[in-house]
C-alpha cells in the first residue's frame, strides 16, 4: 500500500523549494487570475469546506497546464460576528462547543485560552486552516496572505467606502433591519443559525374591530378582505391587550414586542390565552360583514401579529382548517362555545376568477393535493402555486365592487391604498421565515434610525451590475437567471453596526463596517499586498491618493510619491500587479452566497472600477453531504479536514470530493468512497510504475489496433476538455481515468498475443505509456502529488503541474478504425452469449462474413438512408435494377427486411462513414484478431466467407451472415 502522506509532503515542499506556485507578472504570458472566498477561522475547516476550495485549486491547474501564468491566493476575514460569536459561546463554556473542540476538531484543551479572545481565535484556526490548505497540495501564493484587521487593510477598506459614498450608494436613513435583541445588532445571513437569510417583507394589517378594539390581521393579499369568512386566532398561545400608538390592540405576546423594535409606543394592558377571545364577533371594515373569530391550531404567534384573517377560497390553510373544524367532535364546539349549525354554514366567498380554472383556486388545489390537515406540510406548496397563479392571471369578480374586473396585480395596491388612507389598515414589516441567530435569540425586525446602508436598490447602479452580468462567465451556467433576480431584488444592506472587529466608517468612526461590505473588492488587493507588505509604508499615510494611483492610474504619481514615502518606481510596480492580474478571471464559491456576496462583489466593482476591471467569471459548486445527509455538529457526522487527509489520503480526498457530483449538485461523501478511491488510485500507481520500468526503443510501427486505442484516447481528451471548459469536474475524471481505463483493458487484451513476437513489442509498450503519460497530466489538477510521482518515475525531470494540458489531435482520431473494431468487439459479446446460453467449452469457433451481394444491397440501403428515402419496398426495387442482384429474387426481400431495421437503428453519421468506407474485407480483419479470439475462448477459431467453395458449415449457420454482423456457430 502506497503511503499518500509520504508523497504528498515530498511533492508539497518540492513545489515550496522552487517557489512555483509564486506568481509575478510575466510580460508576454497571459494571466488567469482566481479566488475564492477567505474562510472566516472561527473553527477548523471540515471535508465540507473541502469541496469549494479544492474546485478552485483544481480550476487554477488546470488553466496554469493550458499555459496561463496563474495566481491563486489566500486571506482571512477576521471581521465580523462569525469570529466573536464562537469567542462568546467559549467564554461561555457552551458545551455543545466545548465537546465539538475537544472532541472532533481534537483542540488540546490547554489551548482553549488562547482563544478566548477574536484575534486570539481567528489567528489559531487560520494557522490551522493554512496547514491543511497547504496538507491538501493548494497550489497558493501564500506571499499574498493577509487579514482583515490588518492595519493597510483598514485604509483600503476606508477608500472603497469614500468611492462608494462618492456615487451616492451610501445613504443613511430608517430602515427595517434583521435584527437580534440579545447581540443589540443588525442580522445578515452570516450571523444566523443555518446561515438563513433573513428576508424582511411588509405585511398589510387590516384592522377588524369589535367595538373600540382593533383585531389586526397581518396578510401579503389585501385584495381578498373582501373573501373573508372569520377571523383565526390560535386558542394556545398567549395574546396581549395593548394600547399601540392610542389604539387598543389585540395582537400574540411576541407581536408585541416586536411592534416597539418597529418604532411603536406599546402598553401591555393585559394578557390572556386565545381561547378566550374564541366565539367574538368583528367587523370586516370593507364590507361592514360581522365574522366570528374561531380556533386554528396553523397560526403562528411568531408571524406577524399571530391574527390572521380567513380566506378559505383563496388562501388553502384557511380552507383546511375552516373544513377541520367543521368536522369536529362536538367537545370541541362546546369547548368554545361555538354553534355547529353556524360553523357550518361558512362557506368559501370566491371574489378571484383564473381562466381555466373553477370556482376556487383554493378549494381546487386542496382537493387535488388530497390535503385534510391544517398541519399537513404540502399546505405550503399548495399556497405559493394558488397565489402565484391568482397572483399572475386572476381578476377580480364582481362582488369587490370598485374593484371588480381589476386585474389581483393592481387590485392589491389599489385596496391597501384605500383602506390605510380610510384608516381600515396599516403595515408592519416582518420576517418571511423565522430566523435565529447565532447567539440563540430569534431574529426580528427592527425600523433602524440613522443607519448606514449600501443603496442596492439603485437603478442606475442595478443597470451596471447586469450589464457586468451579461459579460460575464456563468459555472453553473444554469445559474444565470439567479444572479439577475437578486441583481432586481436586491434593496438597502446595512453596512455598519457598532461591535467587532473591522473598520470604522471613516466619516463616522462609532461605526464598523460588517462583513459582507468589507469583504467585496478584496480580490484586488491581493495584487497589490505583497509588494506594500516589502515597502511597509506608514498605515496612515495610505490615503485615497494612493489608492486612486495603484487601482485607478488617477493622480500624479510624484505627489503620492511625496505624501506617502513610497518611491515611484515601487509605486508603479505596485500599479502594474494589479494591471496586469486584473480583472478578476473567475471567483470561486458556495452556491449560498448568490444572493449576497457574490452579487455584492459584481455591485462594488461595477462601482469603483472602469468595465475593463469587471470581473469576468464566478464558479459556484454545491455542498457536500456526509452518507447522504447534510453535516452537522449536531449529527456527529463532521470529519475534519486535517483527520480526513490523514486518513485517506490528499489525491483520494480530492478526487472523492470531485468525482461525486457536478458543481450544481451537492456532493455525497462517505469514508468508503475515500477507501476505494484510494485502494483504485493505488492501482493506478502500482501499474503505472510497472509500465515506467520498461524502457521504450525508437522503432515505432503502427498496427491498427494501436491506431484504435490512440484514437479513442484523443476521444477521451476531447471529453474532458469538453467538460472542462464548464468545469463538469466528475465527466472529466469519468473520461481520464475510468472510461479511458476501460478501452486501455480492452487493448491490452487484444495485443496479449502480439506482444509475444519482438517486432510489436516495443510499439506496444509505447502506446501504453503514451495513453498513461496522458491520463496522468489529464489527472493533475485533480491528483497533483500521485501525478508529480509517477511523472518523476517516467523519467521527467520538470513538474507535471507545468506541463501542456492534452488537446486532442485530430491526425489520430480514426473514425473507420474505430468502426471496424467494433466488429470485433461485437463478436466477442456474440461468442460469449452463446456460451452463456448453451452452456459449452468450445473447441472451435466459426466466423462466416457476408458474401458480396449482401454488402451490395447493404451499401444501397446506406444510400436510401442517407437520401431518407429508406423503406423495404424502395430497397427491393432498387436492388432489382441490378442483375446479379435481380438473380437472388428471393432471398432479397428477407434480407432487405433485417438490413433496413438494422439501417435504421444507425447513427446519421455512422452511415455516412460506413458508405465512405464501402465494402469492408472483414475476414482480413478477424484473421488479424484470430489470436486474440483464440486466448480469450482457448479454443480453435476459422474464418470463412461465407461464399467461400471451402466452407465448412455443419449447423447451417453461414447464410446469417450481414455486413458488420458475421454469423457465428460454436461448436
Ligand atoms: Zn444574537
Amino acid at each position: 500500500m502506497v503511503d499518500w502522506n509520504v508523497i504528498e509532503e515530498k511533492w508539497q515542499k518540492k513545489w515550496d523549494d522552487a517557489g512555483v506556485f509564486e506568481t509575478d507578472p510575466i510580460e508576454g504570458k497571459s494571466k488567469y487570475y482566481l479566488t475564492v472566498a477567505y474562510p472566516y477561522p472561527n473553527s477548523p475547516q471540515h471535508i465540507g469546506h473541502g469541496r469549494t476550495y479544492t474546485l478552485t485549486d483544481v480550476h487554477a491547474r488546470y488553466r496554469r497546464m493550458q499555459g496561463y501564468n496563474v495566481l491563486f491566493p489566500m486571506a482571512w476575514h477576521f471581521t465580523g460576528t462569525p469570529v466573536i460569536a464562537m469567542v462568546e459561546r467559549l467564554k461561555n463554556r457552551d458545551p455543545r462547543l466545548l465537546q465539538t473542540f475537544l472532541n472532533i476538531y481534537n483542540i488540546p484543551e490547554d489551548q482553549l485560552h488562547e482563544l478566548e479572545t477574536s484575534v486570539g481565535m481567528a489567528t489559531y484556526f487560520s494557522q490551522e486552516i493554512k496547514l491543511g490548505m497547504q496538507k491538501m497540495g493548494f497550489s497558493i501564493d501564500w506571499r499574498r496572505e493577509f487579514t482583515t484587521i490588518d492595519p493597510y487593510y483598514s485604509k483600503f477598506i476606508e477608500w472603497q467606502f469614500k468611492k462608494l459614498r462618492e456615487k451616492g450608494y451610501i445613504i443613511q436613513g430608517s430602515h427595517p433591519v434583521g435584527w437580534c435583541p440579545r447581540c443589540g445588532n443588525p442580522v445578515g445571513q452570516h450571523d444566523t443559525v443555518g446561515d438563513k437569510e433573513p428576508e424582511i417583507e411588509e405585511f398589510s394589517i387590516i384592522k377588524f374591530r369589535h367595538n373600540d378594539t382593533v383585531y389586526p390581521a397581518a396578510t401579503l393579499r389585501p385584495e381578498t378582505v373582501f373573501g373573508v369568512t372569520n377571523i383565526w386566532l390560535n386558542p394556545d398561545v398567549l395574546y396581549v391587550e395593548v394600547k399601540v400608538d392610542g389604539e387598543t390592540w389585540i395582537v400574540s405576546a411576541d407581536a408585541a414586542n416586536k411592534l416597539q423594535f418597529l418604532g411603536h409606543e406599546v402598553e401591555i394592558i393585559s394578557e390572556f390565552l386565545g381561547s378566550k377571545l374564541i366565539g367574538n364577533n368583528l367587523t370586516n371594515p370593507m364590507t361592514d360583514d360581522e365574522i366570528p373569530i374561531l380556533p386554528a391550531t396553523f397560526v403562528n404567534p411568531k408571524n406577524a401579529t399571530g391574527v390572521v384573517m380567513s380566506v378559505p377560497a383563496h388562501a388553502p390553510f384557511d380552507y383546511v382548517a375552516l373544513e377541520q373544524l367543521k368536522n369536529s367532535p362536538k367537545q370541541i364546539f362546546e369547548k368554545y362555545g361555538l354553534r355547529q349549525s353556524e360553523i357550518s354554514k361558512l362557506k368559501p366567498i370566491s371574489l378571484i376568477s383564473i381562466d381555466g380554472w373553477g370556482e376556487s383556486a383554493s378549494v381546487d388545489m386542496v382537493k387535488k393535493m388530497g390535503i385534510t390537515d391544517q398541519n399537513d406540510p404540502k399546505l405550503g406548496k399548495a399556497t405559493k402555486e394558488v397565489y402565484s397563479a391568482e397572483y399572475h392571471n386572476g381578476k377580480l369578480r364582481s362582488n369587490t365592487g370598485q374593484y371588480a374586473n381589476m386585474t389581483v396585480e393592481n387590485a392589491k395596491e389599489a385596496v391597501q391604498e384605500d383602506m390605510i388612507s380610510d384608516g381600515h389598515a396599516s403595515t408592519m414589516y416582518d420576517l418571511i421565515e423565522p430566523v435565529q441567530c447565532r447567539c440563540g435569540s430569534d431574529v426580528i425586525v427592527k425600523i433602524f434610525e440613522n443607519q448606514w446602508f449600501i443603496n442596492y436598490g439603485d437603478q442606475g447602479w442595478k443597470a451596471l451590475a447586469h450589464e457586468n452580468l451579461n459579460n460575464m462567465e456563468i459555472i453553473p451556467k444554469e445559474l444565470r437567471r439567479e444572479y439577475d433576480h437578486v441583481i432586481d431584488w436586491l434593496k438597502r444592506k446595512a453596512c455598519a453596526r457598532n461591535v467587532g472587529m473591522g473598520t470604522p466608517l471613516p466619516w463616522a468612526p462609532e461605526w464598523i463596517i460588517e462583513s459582507l461590505s468589507d469583504s467585496v473588492i478584496y480580490m484586488s488587493y491581493y495584487t497589490v499586498i505583497k509588494d506594500i507588505n516589502r515597502i511597509k509604508p506608514d498605515a496612515e499615510k495610505l490615503t485615497e491618493l494612493f489608492w486612486d494611483y495603484i487601482y485607478l492610474g488617477l493622480g500624479d504619481v510624484e505627489a503620492v510619491s511625496n505624501i506617502t514615502e513610497i518611491p515611484i518606481t515601487e509605486l508603479e510596480k505596485i500599479r502594474e500587479q494589479f494591471t496586469y492580474f486584473y480583472p478578476l478571471d473567475a471567483r470561486h464559491s458556495g452556491r449560498d452566497l448568490i444572493p449576497n456576496h457574490l452579487t455584492f462583489m459584481i455591485f462594488n466593482h461595477d462601482a469603483i472600477f472602469p468595465r475593463e476591471n469587471w470581473p469576468k467569471g464566478i464558479v459556484v459548486n454545491g455542498s457536500v453531504l456526509m452518507e447522504g445527509s447534510k453535516m452537522s455538529k449536531s449529527l456527529n457526522n463532521i470529519i475534519p479536514l486535517a483527520t480526513a487527509i490523514q486518513q485517506f489520503g490528499a489525491d483520494p480526498l480530492r478526487l472523492s470530493l470531485m468525482i461525486t457530483a457536478e458543481p450544481l449538485k451537492d456532493a455525497d461523501f462517505s469514508p468508503e468512497l475515500a477507501k476505494s478511491i484510494g485502494d483504485n488510485l493505488d492501482k493506478f500507481y502500482t501499474n503505472a510504475l510497472q509500465i515506467a520500468a520498461i524502457p521504450i526503443e525508437d522503432e515505432i510501427e503502427y498496427a491498427e489496433i494501436d491506431m484504435w486505442m490512440l484514437s479513442r484516447l484523443q476521444k477521451y481528451i476531447k471529453e474532458a476538455n469538453e467538460a472542462m471548459i464548464e468545469m463538469k469536474v466528475r465527466k472529466t475524471i469519468h473520461s481520464a481515468l475510468y472510461n479511458l481505463n476501460q478501452d486501455l483493458e480492452w487493448y491490452m487484451k487484444r495485443v496479449a498475443p502480439q506482444k509475444l513476437r519482438n517486432e510489436r513489442k516495443n510499439t506496444i509498450q509505447y502506446v501504453i505509456r503514451k495513453v498513461l503519460e496522458t491520463q496522468v497530466k489529464l489527472l493533475t489538477p485533480f491528483t497533483p502529488h500521485l501525478s508529480e510521482e509517477i511523472w518523476e518515475a517516467l523519467g521527467n525531470e520538470d513538474f507535471i503541474a507545468f506541463e501542456k494540458w492534452p488537446i486532442p489531435d485530430e491526425k489520430l482520431i480514426r473514425q473507420d478504425t474505430e468502426e471496424l473494431e467494433n466488429i470485433i468487439r461485437d463478436s466477442i459479446e456474440d461468442v460469449k452469449k452463446i456460451i452463456n446460453v448453451t452452456g459449452i467449452t468450445p473447441y472451435q469457433i466459426s466466423f462466416y462474413t457476408a458474401t458480396g451481394w449482401k454488402w451490395k444491397v447493404y451499401m444501397k440501403a446506406l444510400v436510401l438512408s442517407q437520401k431518407g428515402r429508406l423503406d423495404i419496398g424502395t430497397l427491393i426495387r432498387d436492388s432489382f435494377k441490378d442483375d446479379e442482384l435481380k438473380a437472388r429474387q428471393k432471398e432479397i426481400p428477407a434480407l432487405a427486411r433485417t438490413l433496413v431495421e438494422d439501417v435504421k437503428k444507425t447513427p446519421v453519421e455512422t452511415v455516412k462513414r460506413r458508405l465512405d468506407m464501402g465494402v469492408i474485407n472483414e475476414v482480413n480483419l478477424i484473421e488479424d484478431a484470430a489470436g486474440f479470439f483464440q486466448k480469450e475462448f482457448g479454443c480453435d477459431v476459422k474464418i470463412y466467407n461465407e461464399s467461400d467453395p471451402w466452407v465448412e458449415d455443419p449447423a447451417n449457420r453461414a447464410k446469417r451472415a450481414k455486413p458488420y454482423r458475421p454469423a457465428i456457430y460454436v461448436a
